[in-house]
């Protein structure tokens, strides 16, 4: 038993310990002044600076779309078209009779939701890129645009309903709770829709089918009179553009006006404005830093209203946008919901920051909700006063970190890389690295169920031990420590590759024990002497100084790369140029094992590539990585010799 405890409490320090750094972050003058004096020059944008908020609902709205609301509007049409004759019908609407006649309605899509029993379902659905996930349902007012939505019907619940728009006969996923909520038609995916104008001549030529409309039978005309007509009879006329001036946007935006023309049927009952206007969202998402703002990069900005929506990434500048628009041009201009979701990509390579620790609570959030705003687009800017500021400089940091990797040849991180964030005064950051690569073996199952105490306790019953992430990352709301933040993320990420590397070039099992070895014995360490590293001599001390000598190498070496700052000395590069041999002594006890840093640094200048101290790294003992390094750089053996030897 006591073994069994002492492994408890191991466990239990893994997530807050590891690279850590004895000092505090660097806290000076807020920013929040400059910040309420700054003004963006952009016109349809926005300052992000508020704290993390919930999605509140207003009342439900009765579902325009649905195939009964869609059938009433088509009859009321038809109704409509009998009274007053075909002339007056295309006159007043630009349609005819027989095109009403012609039009079938049925389901085209499915609104529905899931509800995940547990990590497992959650995933298969998160993971399933053909669904577009809401975490609210989709025809309710929203009241407060927010992050998360957390539903009355389930107050215990650990997950709660995610709603989705799939096609007809769609299987969901085993053990995940599903419903049909309504059966859509969106005019759009019917068959019979056409963006071109239905003459006379064409019209005469169709026929009433059963089952879906011909081809060809529903044009723009048509599609604005159907959608008016069921929000007029919804209860929802009010989104209605009403008036003929252009939607408000930014000039900048490419959305083209063309010519408005009111509407109006059913004797003036059901009227509207359409400005043949083609949304295509554009706008930039930036976070603001020491040098500016900058773009966030490679996030997925989502905008959607009802049961439409397009998703987009932004670039290396944070702009994204559209290739394909936004139908209901007839709708007010000013309604569509913007979402930005934190889960990254560069390349081929991801990352999520789906599981984030807000304080000791935890939600299943990713995303941002950053409102209702033109469907042509909105530009926003995160400064230090959001929640979502810290998260954003990490995101960065990871995307930047991939491309870095690339140029030098380092492995990249492991795909789909898990990463929680929290805001903490002390910067300190790990790499456990369990959902991709922990060997499990170490931890029995009567272990992990007897965990229960702690922040730990609640995580694990929440998330469940196998939904843990691969990274835990903190920030502060401080831009001066922007520089800090970054390099430690850069630091843990380092850890990453190394992690994959051995995976490339000895195998998972391989890689998975060398790394277990290390995070357990630095587990230990923190537990027995305080101090996740211990010292020069102690047990794995090798390995350790290993991996902690080239991430902390690597992090100092970015850090004076891109940002002109030297981790050594917290200063700008321009007045503090130390190396890592300088700033620690080989025989100061204190400085292990960050003077192996100084040994990297060094091999790096008489020659030897990143990737291949890189693949070097696959050792147990500093020898071992000599010995491999010198197989790598035959040439350099001498020189190689010298400098590993006074590090043995
Ligand atoms: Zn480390």
């Amino acid at each position: 038993m006591k073994t069994h405890k002492l492994f408890l409490v191991v466990l239990a320090s893994i997530f807050f310990i590891g690279c850590e750094r004895d000092h505090e972050p660097i806290i000076t003058d807020d920013v929040i002044d400059n910040i309420a004096n700054q003004n963006d020059d952009q016109p349809s944008a926005s300052i992000e600076q508020r704290a993390i908020q919930p999605v509140i609902l207003g009342k439900q709205k009765e579902n325009p779309y649905s195939v009964q609301n869609m059938q009433i509007a088509l009859d009321s049409l038809r109704a409509y078209a009998n009274a007053v004759g075909d002339d007056e019908l295309h006159s007043n609407a630009g349609i005819h009779t027989k095109s009403l006649n012609a039009l079938t309605i049925g389901a085209t899509d499915l609104y529905v939701r899931f509800l995940p029993q547990d990590s497992a379902g959650y995933d298969m659905l998160t993971q399933d890129s053909t669904l577009e996930l809401f975490s609210y349902p989709l025809d309710y007012e929203i009241v407060q645009a927010g992050d998360y939505y957390l539903d009355p019907s389930l107050p215990d619940s650990t997950y709660t309903w995610l709603y989705a728009v799939v096609k007809p006969g769609y299987q969901p996923p085993q053990g995940v709770a599903y419903e049909v909520l309504s059966n859509l038609f969106l005019i759009e995916n019917s068959e019979g829709y056409t963006e071109e104008v239905i003459t006379e001549t064409e019209e005469s030529a169709q026929t009433k089918s059963t089952g879906s409309s011909p081809k060809g039978v529903i044009d723009n005309n048509l599609r604005r009179a159907l959608v008016a007509t069921s929000f007029v009879l919804t209860g929802n006329g009010g989104e209605l553009r009403k008036d003929e001036s252009s939607a408000p946007g930014n000039p900048l935006m490419k959305r083209q006006v063309t010519t408005c023309k009111r509407s109006c049927i059913l004797w003036g009952r059901v009227c509207w404005t359409s400005c043949n206007t083609r949304y295509y969202p554009e706008g930039y998402i930036r976070v603001n830093t020491p040098s500016g703002n900058v773009g966030l990069k490679g996030v997925k900005v989502r905008t959607s209203r009802w049961f439409y929506y397009i998703t987009m990434r932004t670039d290396a500048s944070g702009y994204y946008s559209s290739s394909s628009s936004y139908y209901d041009d007839i709708l007010i201009g000013n309604s569509a919901n913007y979402d930005i979701f934190f889960d990254g990509a560069n390349g081929s390579n991801s990352w999520t920051f789906s599981k984030t620790l807000f304080g000791a609570l935890c939600f299943w959030t990713s995303s941002y909700g950053a409102g209702s705003h033109s469907p042509n687009g909105h530009s926003m800017t995160f400064y230090t006063n959001s929640d979502y500021w810290g998260r954003a400089v990490l995101h960065n940091a990871i995307y930047d970190y991939i491309t870095y990797a690339r140029a030098d040849g380092i492995s990249l991180p492991p795909n789909s890389l898990d990463i929680a964030s929290k805001e903490s005064d002390k910067l300190t950051s790990s790499a456990p690295l369990l959902n991709h690569h922990f060997d499990y073996s170490y931890f029995t199952a009567s272990m992990i169920a007897t965990i229960c105490a702690g922040p730990l306790g609640v995580w694990l019953s929440v998330f469940g031990w196998l939904a843990s992430p691969d990274l835990i990352l903190r920030y502060n709301k401080t831009l001066n420590s922007y520089n800090e933040i970054t390099a430690i993320a850069w630091h843990e990420l380092t850890h990453a590759s190394q992690l994959q590397r051995m995976k490339s070039e000895n195998g998972k099992s391989w890689a998975s024990g060398y790394w277990s070895t290390i995070v357990y014995q630095e587990a230990k360490n923190e537990l027995t002497k305080e101090t996740p590293y211990a010292s020069k001599g102690g047990d794995d001390w090798q390995a350790i100084a290993l991996a902690e000598g080239w991430a902390n190498y690597r992090q100092w070496d970015l850090a004076r790369r891109y940002l002109r700052w030297n981790t050594l000395t917290y200063r700008d590069w321009s007045v503090s140029t130390t190396t890592p041999e300088i700033h620690y002594s080989i025989t100061n006890a204190n400085h292990f094992p960050y003077y192996f840093a100084g040994m990297f640094n060094r091999l790096r200048q008489i020659g030897c590539s990143s990737a291949n101290i890189e693949k070097s790294l696959c050792a147990y003992s500093v020898t071992g990585f000599r010995d491999n390094l010198i197989a790598k750089h035959p040439n350099l053996r001498t020189q190689i010799n010298t400098i590993v030897s006074e590090y043995e």
